[in-house]
Protein backbone atom coordinates (compact mmCIF):
# COMPACT_ATOMS: atom_id res chain seq x y z
CA UNK A 1 0.00 0.00 0.00
CA UNK A 2 2.59 2.37 1.00
CA UNK A 3 5.44 1.49 -1.33
CA UNK A 4 2.16 1.97 -4.18
CA UNK A 5 1.54 5.24 -3.10
CA UNK A 6 5.23 5.78 -3.34
CA UNK A 7 5.60 4.60 -6.75
CA UNK A 8 2.77 7.12 -7.54
CA UNK A 9 4.01 10.42 -6.10
CA UNK A 10 7.45 9.22 -8.06
CA UNK A 11 5.72 8.32 -11.17
CA UNK A 12 3.90 11.55 -10.75
CA UNK A 13 6.90 13.71 -10.12
CA UNK A 14 8.84 12.08 -12.83
CA UNK A 15 6.35 12.86 -15.50
CA UNK A 16 6.14 15.71 -14.81
CA UNK A 17 9.41 16.07 -16.29
CA UNK A 18 8.65 14.94 -19.68
CA UNK A 19 8.41 17.67 -22.03
CA UNK A 20 4.39 19.00 -21.49
CA UNK A 21 4.51 19.40 -25.50
CA UNK A 22 4.64 15.89 -26.72
CA UNK A 23 1.81 13.87 -26.43
CA UNK A 24 1.79 10.08 -25.25
CA UNK A 25 2.32 8.41 -28.65
CA UNK A 26 5.25 11.08 -29.34
CA UNK A 27 7.35 10.27 -26.52
CA UNK A 28 8.61 7.03 -28.35
CA UNK A 29 10.10 9.15 -30.99
CA UNK A 30 12.54 10.70 -28.94
CA UNK A 31 14.02 7.07 -28.19
CA UNK A 32 15.14 6.05 -31.78
CA UNK A 33 13.70 7.16 -35.26
CA UNK A 34 12.17 4.02 -36.44
CA UNK A 35 8.49 5.03 -35.83
CA UNK A 36 8.60 8.65 -36.88
CA UNK A 37 6.20 10.02 -39.67
CA UNK A 38 8.17 10.69 -43.27
CA UNK A 39 6.75 14.33 -42.53
CA UNK A 40 9.00 14.48 -39.26
CA UNK A 41 11.34 12.81 -41.27
CA UNK A 42 11.98 14.78 -44.16
CA UNK A 43 12.29 18.21 -42.33
CA UNK A 44 14.29 17.05 -39.66
CA UNK A 45 16.47 15.42 -42.81
CA UNK A 46 16.85 19.07 -43.92
CA UNK A 47 17.26 20.54 -40.92
CA UNK A 48 20.30 18.31 -39.93
CA UNK A 49 22.13 18.86 -43.02
CA UNK A 50 21.70 22.79 -43.29
CA UNK A 51 23.00 22.41 -39.42
CA UNK A 52 26.17 20.31 -41.01
CA UNK A 53 26.54 22.95 -44.28
CA UNK A 54 26.81 25.89 -41.14
CA UNK A 55 29.05 23.76 -39.65
CA UNK A 56 31.50 23.07 -42.16
CA UNK A 57 31.53 26.61 -43.26
CA UNK A 58 32.77 27.03 -39.59
CA UNK A 59 35.06 24.87 -39.46
CA UNK A 60 36.83 25.59 -43.26
CA UNK A 61 37.43 28.75 -42.00
CA UNK A 62 38.90 28.72 -38.80
CA UNK A 63 40.81 25.51 -39.10
CA UNK A 64 43.44 27.31 -41.36
CA UNK A 65 42.84 30.17 -39.92
CA UNK A 66 44.53 28.56 -36.11
CA UNK A 67 48.17 28.00 -38.04
CA UNK A 68 48.51 31.48 -37.94
CA UNK A 69 48.76 30.57 -33.90
CA UNK A 70 50.64 27.31 -34.62
CA UNK A 71 53.54 29.06 -36.86
CA UNK A 72 54.17 31.74 -33.75
CA UNK A 73 54.58 29.39 -30.73
CA UNK A 74 55.64 26.04 -32.21
CA UNK A 75 59.32 25.00 -33.93
CA UNK A 76 60.02 24.09 -37.35
CA UNK A 77 58.38 21.14 -38.55
CA UNK A 78 55.68 20.80 -35.98
CA UNK A 79 53.51 23.76 -37.33
CA UNK A 80 54.19 23.17 -40.94
CA UNK A 81 52.85 19.42 -40.72
CA UNK A 82 50.34 20.42 -38.56
CA UNK A 83 49.33 23.33 -41.15
CA UNK A 84 49.21 20.56 -43.69
CA UNK A 85 46.91 18.46 -41.99
CA UNK A 86 44.64 21.59 -41.54
CA UNK A 87 44.65 22.08 -45.11
CA UNK A 88 43.37 18.59 -45.69
CA UNK A 89 41.10 19.00 -43.29
CA UNK A 90 39.74 22.57 -44.52
CA UNK A 91 39.48 20.76 -48.17
CA UNK A 92 37.39 17.90 -46.55
CA UNK A 93 35.07 20.44 -45.16
CA UNK A 94 34.67 21.80 -48.24
CA UNK A 95 33.80 19.60 -50.20
CA UNK A 96 31.20 18.36 -47.51
CA UNK A 97 29.78 22.26 -48.14
CA UNK A 98 30.05 21.83 -51.65
CA UNK A 99 28.58 18.20 -51.93
CA UNK A 100 25.57 18.04 -49.40
CA UNK A 101 22.70 19.67 -50.31
CA UNK A 102 19.16 19.33 -47.88
CA UNK A 103 17.38 16.05 -49.74
CA UNK A 104 14.66 15.13 -47.15
CA UNK A 105 16.76 12.10 -47.04
CA UNK A 106 17.78 10.78 -43.60
CA UNK A 107 20.33 8.77 -44.64
CA UNK A 108 22.11 11.40 -46.52
CA UNK A 109 21.75 13.73 -43.23
CA UNK A 110 23.12 10.73 -41.59
CA UNK A 111 26.24 10.62 -43.90
CA UNK A 112 26.37 14.53 -43.93
CA UNK A 113 26.68 14.31 -39.77
CA UNK A 114 29.20 11.42 -39.68
CA UNK A 115 31.33 13.23 -42.28
CA UNK A 116 31.64 16.19 -39.98
CA UNK A 117 32.13 14.59 -37.19
CA UNK A 118 34.80 11.89 -38.98
CA UNK A 119 36.86 15.07 -40.08
CA UNK A 120 37.95 16.78 -37.25
CA UNK A 121 38.36 13.36 -34.99
CA UNK A 122 40.71 11.85 -37.71
CA UNK A 123 42.22 15.38 -37.52
CA UNK A 124 42.36 15.43 -33.76
CA UNK A 125 44.04 11.58 -33.67
CA UNK A 126 46.67 12.76 -35.87
CA UNK A 127 47.93 16.40 -34.59
CA UNK A 128 47.80 14.77 -31.27
CA UNK A 129 49.74 11.78 -31.58
CA UNK A 130 52.26 14.44 -33.86
CA UNK A 131 52.50 16.35 -30.91
CA UNK A 132 53.10 13.60 -28.36
CA UNK A 133 56.86 13.58 -30.48
CA UNK A 134 57.48 17.34 -29.00
CA UNK A 135 58.39 18.09 -25.74
CA UNK A 136 56.86 21.68 -25.58
CA UNK A 137 56.93 24.31 -22.89
CA UNK A 138 55.16 27.46 -21.94
CA UNK A 139 53.15 29.20 -24.39
CA UNK A 140 53.61 26.29 -26.74
CA UNK A 141 52.74 23.88 -24.30
CA UNK A 142 49.33 25.37 -23.75
CA UNK A 143 48.43 25.54 -27.09
CA UNK A 144 49.26 22.05 -27.50
CA UNK A 145 47.07 21.15 -24.48
CA UNK A 146 44.60 22.81 -26.26
CA UNK A 147 44.55 20.58 -29.13
CA UNK A 148 43.20 17.99 -26.80
CA UNK A 149 39.70 20.29 -26.30
CA UNK A 150 39.06 19.14 -29.61
CA UNK A 151 36.55 15.95 -28.84
CA UNK A 152 35.00 18.21 -26.24
CA UNK A 153 34.07 20.67 -28.85
CA UNK A 154 32.24 18.30 -31.18
CA UNK A 155 30.43 16.25 -27.98
CA UNK A 156 29.19 20.02 -27.16
CA UNK A 157 28.54 20.92 -30.74
CA UNK A 158 26.08 17.70 -30.99
CA UNK A 159 23.37 19.59 -28.18
CA UNK A 160 22.61 21.57 -32.01
CA UNK A 161 21.36 18.79 -33.94
CA UNK A 162 17.53 17.39 -33.13
CA UNK A 163 18.18 13.99 -32.53
CA UNK A 164 16.54 11.07 -30.82
CA UNK A 165 19.03 9.40 -27.85
CA UNK A 166 20.00 6.64 -29.97
CA UNK A 167 21.13 8.67 -32.83
CA UNK A 168 23.17 10.89 -30.24
CA UNK A 169 24.21 7.87 -28.84
CA UNK A 170 25.89 6.04 -32.02
CA UNK A 171 27.30 9.62 -32.97
CA UNK A 172 28.74 10.23 -29.85
CA UNK A 173 30.54 7.05 -29.60
CA UNK A 174 33.04 7.23 -32.46
CA UNK A 175 34.60 10.22 -30.68
CA UNK A 176 34.89 8.76 -27.15
CA UNK A 177 36.63 5.64 -28.74
CA UNK A 178 38.57 7.85 -30.78
CA UNK A 179 39.67 9.77 -27.50
CA UNK A 180 40.09 5.89 -25.56
CA UNK A 181 42.94 5.24 -28.84
CA UNK A 182 44.55 8.67 -28.62
CA UNK A 183 44.95 7.74 -24.80
CA UNK A 184 46.41 4.34 -25.68
CA UNK A 185 48.66 5.67 -28.08
CA UNK A 186 50.45 7.69 -25.68
CA UNK A 187 50.42 5.12 -23.15
CA UNK A 188 53.76 5.20 -21.82
CA UNK A 189 53.35 9.08 -21.33
CA UNK A 190 49.68 9.28 -20.18
CA UNK A 191 49.25 10.77 -16.37
CA UNK A 192 45.89 8.34 -15.94
CA UNK A 193 44.20 10.26 -13.25
CA UNK A 194 43.37 13.21 -15.58
CA UNK A 195 42.94 11.17 -18.58
CA UNK A 196 39.99 9.31 -16.50
CA UNK A 197 38.75 12.94 -15.48
CA UNK A 198 38.95 14.27 -18.70
CA UNK A 199 37.12 11.04 -19.95
CA UNK A 200 34.35 11.63 -18.01
CA UNK A 201 33.51 15.04 -18.46
CA UNK A 202 33.31 14.22 -22.24
CA UNK A 203 30.60 11.40 -21.08
CA UNK A 204 28.98 13.93 -19.01
CA UNK A 205 29.33 16.53 -22.32
CA UNK A 206 27.45 13.92 -24.23
CA UNK A 207 25.01 13.18 -21.58
CA UNK A 208 24.04 17.02 -21.43
CA UNK A 209 24.20 17.67 -25.62
CA UNK A 210 21.95 13.88 -25.84
CA UNK A 211 19.44 15.56 -23.90
CA UNK A 212 19.79 19.11 -25.66
CA UNK A 213 19.30 17.25 -29.21
CA UNK A 214 16.16 15.43 -27.62
CA UNK A 215 14.92 18.50 -26.67
CA UNK A 216 15.30 20.26 -29.83
CA UNK A 217 13.36 17.29 -31.08
CA UNK A 218 10.76 17.62 -28.73
CA UNK A 219 10.32 20.68 -29.92
CA UNK A 220 10.78 19.85 -33.64
CA UNK A 221 7.59 17.34 -33.47
CA UNK A 222 5.14 19.35 -31.47
CA UNK A 223 5.79 22.31 -34.34
CA UNK A 224 5.48 19.55 -36.93
CA UNK A 225 2.18 18.37 -35.80
CA UNK A 226 0.90 21.69 -35.71
CA UNK A 227 1.69 22.41 -38.98
CA UNK A 228 0.71 19.50 -40.91
CA UNK A 229 -3.17 19.19 -39.23
CA UNK A 230 -5.84 21.05 -40.53
CA UNK A 231 -6.67 23.02 -37.01
CA UNK A 232 -10.81 22.74 -37.37
CA UNK A 233 -10.67 18.45 -38.17
CA UNK A 234 -6.95 17.77 -37.11
CA UNK A 235 -6.92 15.52 -39.98
CA UNK A 236 -3.38 16.62 -42.41
CA UNK A 237 -3.97 19.74 -44.33
CA UNK A 238 -3.34 20.06 -47.91
CA UNK A 239 -0.29 20.60 -48.22
CA UNK A 240 1.07 17.75 -45.76
CA UNK A 241 -1.43 15.69 -48.24
CA UNK A 242 0.71 16.81 -51.03
CA UNK A 243 4.18 16.54 -49.60
CA UNK A 244 2.99 12.67 -48.73
CA UNK A 245 1.61 12.41 -51.90
CA UNK A 246 4.42 13.01 -54.26
CA UNK A 247 6.72 10.95 -51.66
CA UNK A 248 4.11 7.66 -51.74
CA UNK A 249 4.14 7.95 -55.36
CA UNK A 250 7.98 7.80 -56.34
CA UNK A 251 7.95 4.88 -53.53
CA UNK A 252 5.31 3.17 -55.24
CA UNK A 253 6.47 3.55 -59.03
CA UNK A 254 10.09 2.41 -57.92
CA UNK A 255 8.84 -0.76 -56.66
CA UNK A 256 5.82 -1.06 -58.72
CA UNK A 257 3.32 -1.11 -56.00
CA UNK A 258 -0.19 -0.03 -55.74
CA UNK A 259 -1.82 3.38 -54.27
CA UNK A 260 -5.25 4.08 -54.58
CA UNK A 261 -6.55 7.50 -53.97
CA UNK A 262 -10.23 8.23 -53.42
CA UNK A 263 -11.56 12.03 -53.74
CA UNK A 264 -14.60 12.10 -51.07
CA UNK A 265 -16.70 15.42 -51.30
CA UNK A 266 -19.91 15.89 -49.27
CA UNK A 267 -23.36 15.92 -50.54
CA UNK A 268 -25.39 18.99 -50.73
CA UNK A 269 -22.97 20.44 -47.22
CA UNK A 270 -23.59 24.04 -48.23
CA UNK A 271 -27.46 23.42 -47.00
CA UNK A 272 -26.34 22.52 -43.66
CA UNK A 273 -24.88 25.58 -43.55
CA UNK A 274 -27.51 27.82 -44.70
CA UNK A 275 -29.86 26.01 -42.61
CA UNK A 276 -28.34 25.47 -39.83
CA UNK A 277 -25.10 27.80 -39.94
CA UNK A 278 -21.81 27.57 -39.76
CA UNK A 279 -21.71 26.32 -37.03
CA UNK A 280 -23.87 23.34 -37.26
CA UNK A 281 -21.09 22.68 -40.50
CA UNK A 282 -18.09 23.05 -38.45
CA UNK A 283 -19.63 20.03 -36.13
CA UNK A 284 -20.54 17.78 -38.95
CA UNK A 285 -17.14 18.23 -40.45
CA UNK A 286 -15.42 17.09 -37.49
CA UNK A 287 -18.01 13.82 -36.92
CA UNK A 288 -17.41 13.00 -40.07
CA UNK A 289 -13.60 13.15 -39.99
CA UNK A 290 -13.72 11.31 -36.76
CA UNK A 291 -15.58 8.06 -38.09
CA UNK A 292 -13.48 8.04 -41.12
CA UNK A 293 -10.35 8.11 -38.94
CA UNK A 294 -11.26 5.82 -37.06
CA UNK A 295 -12.15 3.22 -39.77
CA UNK A 296 -8.98 3.50 -41.44
CA UNK A 297 -6.33 0.81 -41.89
CA UNK A 298 -2.62 1.65 -40.65
CA UNK A 299 -0.65 3.60 -43.24
CA UNK A 300 -3.67 5.27 -44.92
CA UNK A 301 -4.19 9.13 -44.28
CA UNK A 302 -7.36 11.47 -44.64
CA UNK A 303 -6.30 14.62 -45.96
CA UNK A 304 -8.49 17.28 -45.91
CA UNK A 305 -8.44 18.80 -49.54
CA UNK A 306 -10.45 21.87 -49.61
CA UNK A 307 -13.46 22.86 -47.53
CA UNK A 308 -16.06 19.92 -47.87
CA UNK A 309 -13.69 17.76 -49.29
CA UNK A 310 -11.22 15.25 -48.29
CA UNK A 311 -8.42 13.35 -49.97
CA UNK A 312 -7.39 9.24 -48.78
CA UNK A 313 -4.36 8.44 -49.58
CA UNK A 314 -4.29 4.77 -49.45
CA UNK A 315 -0.73 2.92 -50.41
CA UNK A 316 -0.09 -0.67 -51.02
CA UNK A 317 -3.90 -0.91 -51.99
CA UNK A 318 -5.35 -2.02 -55.13
CA UNK A 319 -8.60 -0.46 -56.83
CA UNK A 320 -10.62 -4.01 -55.29
CA UNK A 321 -9.29 -3.74 -51.98
CA UNK A 322 -9.90 0.37 -52.02
CA UNK A 323 -13.11 0.18 -53.48
CA UNK A 324 -13.96 -2.79 -50.51
CA UNK A 325 -12.58 -0.01 -47.74
CA UNK A 326 -14.56 2.64 -49.05
CA UNK A 327 -18.02 0.64 -49.19
CA UNK A 328 -17.41 -0.62 -45.36
CA UNK A 329 -16.77 3.40 -44.54
CA UNK A 330 -20.32 4.21 -46.22
CA UNK A 331 -21.88 1.42 -44.60
CA UNK A 332 -20.93 2.89 -41.28
CA UNK A 333 -21.83 6.46 -43.17
CA UNK A 334 -20.46 9.72 -42.96
CA UNK A 335 -22.28 10.53 -39.83
CA UNK A 336 -25.41 13.10 -39.41
CA UNK A 337 -26.98 16.09 -40.45
CA UNK A 338 -28.67 18.52 -37.73
CA UNK A 339 -32.02 17.14 -38.93
CA UNK A 340 -30.45 13.41 -38.04
CA UNK A 341 -30.84 12.14 -42.01
CA UNK A 342 -27.53 10.27 -42.70
CA UNK A 343 -24.65 12.75 -44.31
CA UNK A 344 -23.71 11.33 -47.66
CA UNK A 345 -20.58 11.72 -50.21
CA UNK A 346 -20.01 11.24 -53.78
CA UNK A 347 -16.17 9.54 -53.65
CA UNK A 348 -14.07 8.86 -57.14
CA UNK A 349 -11.06 6.29 -56.86
CA UNK A 350 -8.22 6.24 -58.81
CA UNK A 351 -5.47 3.64 -58.62
CA UNK A 352 -1.95 4.14 -59.80
CA UNK A 353 -0.74 1.04 -61.95
CA UNK A 354 -3.87 0.36 -63.68
CA UNK A 355 -4.98 3.94 -64.51
CA UNK A 356 -1.56 4.18 -65.78
CA UNK A 357 -1.33 7.50 -64.75
CA UNK A 358 2.19 9.79 -64.81
CA UNK A 359 2.08 11.45 -61.42
CA UNK A 360 0.32 12.14 -58.53
CA UNK A 361 -1.57 15.45 -60.03
CA UNK A 362 -2.97 13.15 -62.63
CA UNK A 363 -3.51 10.49 -60.23
CA UNK A 364 -5.87 13.02 -57.90
CA UNK A 365 -7.27 14.51 -60.66
CA UNK A 366 -8.89 11.37 -62.04
CA UNK A 367 -10.24 10.64 -58.65
CA UNK A 368 -11.63 14.18 -58.70
CA UNK A 369 -13.41 13.31 -62.08
CA UNK A 370 -15.10 9.86 -61.30
CA UNK A 371 -15.95 12.06 -57.92
CA UNK A 372 -17.49 14.72 -60.34
CA UNK A 373 -19.08 11.47 -62.04
CA UNK A 374 -20.73 10.07 -58.70
CA UNK A 375 -22.22 13.27 -57.96
CA UNK A 376 -23.70 13.20 -61.99
CA UNK A 377 -25.02 9.85 -61.52
CA UNK A 378 -27.34 11.17 -58.20
CA UNK A 379 -24.58 11.68 -55.42
CA UNK A 380 -24.27 8.88 -52.40
CA UNK A 381 -22.31 6.52 -54.20
CA UNK A 382 -19.08 5.29 -55.21
CA UNK A 383 -16.89 5.44 -59.02
CA UNK A 384 -14.04 3.86 -60.00
CA UNK A 385 -12.09 2.63 -62.53
CA UNK A 386 -15.27 2.29 -65.48
CA UNK A 387 -15.71 -1.65 -66.61
CA UNK A 388 -13.07 -2.25 -63.29
P1 LIG B 1 -22.54 18.96 -53.71
O1 LIG B 1 -23.41 17.85 -53.27
O2 LIG B 1 -22.69 19.28 -55.14
O3 LIG B 1 -21.14 18.74 -53.33
O4 LIG B 1 -23.07 20.25 -52.91
P2 LIG B 1 -22.32 21.04 -51.79
O5 LIG B 1 -23.27 21.99 -51.18
O6 LIG B 1 -21.64 20.10 -50.85
O7 LIG B 1 -21.18 21.72 -52.62
P3 LIG B 1 -20.69 23.21 -52.77
O8 LIG B 1 -19.31 23.10 -53.36
O9 LIG B 1 -21.69 24.01 -53.50
O10 LIG B 1 -20.55 23.78 -51.31
C1 LIG B 1 -19.62 23.39 -50.40
C2 LIG B 1 -19.90 24.09 -49.13
O11 LIG B 1 -19.06 23.69 -48.07
C3 LIG B 1 -19.72 25.59 -49.28
C4 LIG B 1 -19.08 26.02 -47.99
O12 LIG B 1 -19.86 26.98 -47.33
C5 LIG B 1 -19.03 24.77 -47.17
N1 LIG B 1 -17.81 24.72 -46.40
C6 LIG B 1 -16.54 24.63 -46.86
N2 LIG B 1 -15.66 24.67 -45.83
C7 LIG B 1 -16.38 24.78 -44.69
C8 LIG B 1 -16.06 24.85 -43.32
O13 LIG B 1 -14.89 24.82 -42.91
N3 LIG B 1 -17.05 24.95 -42.43
C9 LIG B 1 -18.36 24.99 -42.83
N4 LIG B 1 -19.29 25.09 -41.91
N5 LIG B 1 -18.70 24.93 -44.12
C10 LIG B 1 -17.75 24.83 -45.05
MG1 LIG C 1 -20.02 18.91 -51.61
MG1 LIG D 1 -17.08 20.45 -52.96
Amino acid sequence: MIMQRIADVVWHRLSGLIPGELKQAELAWLASPHRHMSLLTRRRATMIVDRVRLFAFLFAVLTPLWSLVDLVVFPFPLWLNLALMRLIACAAFVSLLLYYRPSGDLFDAYRAMALLFAIPTVFYVASYTLLGHYQLAGISAAIGTGYAFLPFVLLAGLAIFPLTLLESLVIASPILIAQVIAGSLRWAILDWPSFAGAFWLLVLITGVSTLAGMSQLAFMIALVRQAIHDPLTGVFSRSSGEEVLDLQFTIASRSNATLSVAFIDLDHFKNINDRFGHEAGDKALLDMTGIVSSSLRHGDMLVRWGGEEFLLIMPNTDLIQAQAALLRMRSIGFGLRPDRTPLTSSIGIAERSVDQVKDWKALVDLADQRMYQAKQGGRDRIVGRPGG
